[in-house]
């Protein structure tokens, strides 16, 4: 007979320590190593093979993975990756994650320890935001699929349960956030058959806020209009600046308004476990629904967004199923009421839950709390030393971990200047920044989100630019001179 397990565990069991010893030393090593570097041409070449029909020893499979993948890895596990708003993981959501893939455990539904683990991890994020503890939700991806959960809660809120049989139709319908709320929030509108043009995008304030009355303006012209205003989106932690809406004004206008109020606190979340910082996110705990990721801030290894829905009804009513070979028992493994595919779109659904349980309970919500709290200090050191070089600018407030900034010494296009200096310091694995356009310039954009960066790290990264900036400015003065 054919199965995949060996008659002999004793060389898989070898395989599998080795591995287990090689992550741990990766860990324990890599801040000595570059953050980042291309993928040689030729590797890439061992990517394009034919699919294998004959068992190959998976000794020679783990080869290939340390010679053409290891290396070449995001980087976000190093210290002085800051680019985009990656988290940096964590060994014991790691060893989670093998355990997770040993019990290969489907979350959609039925009656297992694994989907109370994952009840409990939504119970502490309610408890994280001040939900109530019946408040329901649901691990996924990432913020973005989160933030479609959250539009189509809201959906089913605006137009009752009919909208999945007879569709969004000729509905006006308008949905509100900032203009510099994350993209996801678009393509959800979108993919929810709103469109994105019913998405109203309302200008900032000068510290990147939603500047309110700019909403209540749009408001009253869209209603004016003929539109019915049905979802406010509010932000905690701008994707490009950190910035955190006013989100107890956002609650009040919305409930003013009978709009269904959404946070999209895809990193910001996690500022509730920082005494600190909490007050930043008041009014969070008056949203309909919540969208945080536990992969950025909370350390908890890729994937994990979390989806939270104050009415536990209204999160069934937009995705409960009652087809047959879904039939729920009284007794036996399809018992249990509600099942997480009444909640969300997925069926099938692995144990992510398990990592995020783990990671939890080893260090404790208070030290993710700290953590959050140094990334915002090394943010404020960073902007500190920003100010204080006269080659460099900064291009935006820091309210919490990012800081935007750009080499000013150099002549002629700036934004050019700027995207090489980040590439520059990518490809020599010194840092990895990353860019973004403020106000129509290119700035370099350093977010801290990993526990593993220092002092150091941060000094690292403006010495790299500073030196990467006179570099390329001396190349240029002479290559004009010539
Ligand atoms: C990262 C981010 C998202 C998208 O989250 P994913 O987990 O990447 O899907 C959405 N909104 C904000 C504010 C973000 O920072």
């Amino acid at each position: 007979m054919a199965s995949l397990d060996p008659e002999d565990w004793s060389g898989l069991r070898v395989l599998g320590h080795r591995m287990l010893d090689d992550m741990i030393d990766h860990l324990a090593e890599l801040r000595d190593g570059p953050v980042w570097q291309p993928m040689p041409q030729a590797l890439r070449q061992d990517l394009h093979a034919p699919l294998p029909r004959e068992a190959g020893d998976p000794e020679a499979a783990y080869e290939a993975f340390r010679r053409l993948v290891l290396p070449y890895a995001t980087g976000n596990l190093h210290p002085r990756f800051m680019g985009w708003v990656h988290g940096g993981g964590n060994p014991v959501g790691m060893l989670a994650e093998l355990l997770a893939g040993g019990l290969n455990a489907n979350l959609g539904g039925r009656d297992h320890a694994p989907i109370e683990v994952e009840r409990q991890v939504i119970a502490w994020a309610a408890e994280m935001v001040g939900f109530p503890p019946e408040a329901s939700g649901l691990l996924v991806t990432g913020t973005s699929i989160a933030n479609l959960i959250g539009v189509l809660v809201a959906r089913t809120a605006a137009l009752g349960p009919e909208v999945r049989r007879e569709g969004v139709g000729a509905a006006r319908l308008a949905a509100y956030t900032s203009a510099a709320a994350h993209g996801c929030i678009s393509r959800a509108m979108d993919m929810a058959g709103f469109g994105s043009a019913a998405l109203r995008l309302v200008p900032t304030d000068p510290d990147g806020r939603l500047h309110l009355p700019a909403l209540t303006a749009m408001l009253a012209h869209d209603r004016a209009a003929g539109m019915r205003p049905f979802l406010l989106v509010g932000t905690a932690g701008s994707v490009d600046i950190g910035a955190v809406d006013d989100l107890s004004a956002l609650a009040t206008i919305a409930r003013g308004a009978g709009m269904w109020f959404h946070a999209d606190a895809a990193f910001g979340a996690l500022a509730a476990l920082s005494p600190r910082l909490k007050p930043l996110l008041h009014g969070i705990e008056e949203a309909d629904s919540v969208a945080f990721d536990f992969h950025k801030w909370g350390q908890v290894p890729y994937d994990a967004g979390c989806i939270l829905v104050r009415d536990r009804a209204r999160q069934v009513a937009t995705f409960g199923t009652d087809a047959a070979y879904l039939r729920r028992e009284a007794r036996g493994l399809a018992g249990g009421d509600i099942w997480p595919c009444d909640l969300g779109p997925d069926l099938s659904r692995g144990f992510r839950a398990l990592k995020v349980w783990m990671t939890l309970q080893s260090y404790g919500a208070d030290r993710i709390g700290q953590i959050v709290e140094q990334t915002c200090d090394l943010a404020q050191a960073l902007a500190v030393r920003v100010d204080a070089e006269p080659e460099l600018e900064r291009m935006a407030p820091v309210a919490l971990n990012i800081v935007c900034f750009r080499y000013r010494a150099g002549s002629g296009d700036l934004d050019r200047l700027n995207a090489d200096i980040v590439a520059d310091l990518q490809e020599a694995g010194i840092a990895a920044p990353s860019t973004t356009v403020l106000h129509g310039r290119l700035a370099i954009r350093a977010a801290v989100v990993n526990h593993r960066t220092q002092l150091d790290d941060v000094n690292a990264l403006v010495a790299g630019v500073l030196e990467a900036g006179r570099c390329r400015a001396r190349v240029g003065i002479s290559s004009t001179a010539a």
